[in-house]
């Protein structure tokens, strides 16, 4: 079965996300556990976190299905230690707020070279942060973000989430969520039945569905390969509405929080219904 939502608002408290994906007849959602453009927030108050979890109860959102989203400002493979230790720092506060709430998946970016190192040294960095947050925090598993590639962004070919997972030394607290904006502007076709089928089994091979824990579901604005990340609305870019009827049909999606970023929120209930009009 497919848990299609959206990523909701949690202005005013993170009891709105699961209010707030109901009303648009979501299954699964994902939402931010504090304000995305800020390094440090004030502690989850223990009335919210009470109200999120009653609420995510009463309308049926169990932790598989609810992707929280870390801040815009982490990046874990920074080149400066000074940096970096602030991001790390930022990404465990992170993690604690996701299990404080009850949730066991945390969707990050992986982070950028700067142009100061490789993206192999880069990669390096990124594990070895994760590594350090998964030891400090239980349970809540790192879920690695695909990228478009825009400006230094590591994470836009498979290979670079393969090698990172490689060396997570705890393999059952890592990973992936394939954002199809993103696997698209990075240069992965997925418009025909053939060209899918060559992008999720070189996704298999690469790095294997058994890692996919949630997907990011955007039209493209941006051009095939152009590694530029803008996100569309359903059908009305140039991915276009075949993919999303492919990917709607194939069980290898069951089971996974699938949230749109799509750029228009007034359309997110429709998109929803048009999105399980498509499932088998
Ligand atoms: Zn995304
Ligand atoms: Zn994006």
């Amino acid at each position: 079965m497919k848990y299609i939502g959206a990523h909701v608002s949690v202005a005013g408290g993170p009891q709105n996300g699961p209010l707030n994906a109901n009303k648009i007849g979501a299954k699964a959602f994902a939402m931010f556990t504090k304000s995305q453009r800020q390094w440090t927030a004030k502690p989850l108050k223990e009335k919210d976190i009470a109200e999120f979890k009653q609420y995510c109860e009463e309308f049926g959102y169990t932790a598989d299905h609810i992707l929280p989203h870390d801040g815009y400002l982490i990046n874990l493979g920074n080149p400066d230690p000074e940096k970096r230790e602030k991001s790390l720092n930022s990404f465990i506060d992170e993690m604690k707020r996701c299990h404080q709430l009850g949730l066991k998946l945390m969707n990050f970016h992986p982070g950028s070279h700067l142009k100061k190192i490789s993206e192999d040294e880069c990669i390096d960095l990124i594990a070895e942060c994760i590594n350090k947050a998964i030891a400090e925090v239980p349970e809540v598993i790192a879920v690695i973000e695909n990228t478009a590639g825009q400006g230094t962004n590591l994470g836009y070919k498979f290979e670079h989430l393969a090698a990172i997972i490689d060396k997570i030394e705890d393999k059952s607290r890592v990973g992936v969520c394939l954002d199809t904006c993103h696997t698209f502007a990075a240069g992965y076709d997925m418009r025909t039945p053939e060209t899918f089928e060559a992008t999720f089994d070189e996704f298999e091979r690469v790095v294997g569905f058994k890692y996919l824990r949630g997907m990011h579901i955007n039209d493209s604005k941006s051009e095939f390969a152009s590694r530029v990340d803008r996100h569309h609305s359903i059908g009305q870019g140039n991915l276009g509405i075949d993919f999303f009827k492919m990917l709607m049909a194939d069980e290898r999606f069951d089971n996974i929080p699938l949230c749109l970023e799509t750029i228009d929120s007034d359309l997110w209930e429709e998109e929803i219904k048009l999105l399980y009009s498509f499932c088998k």
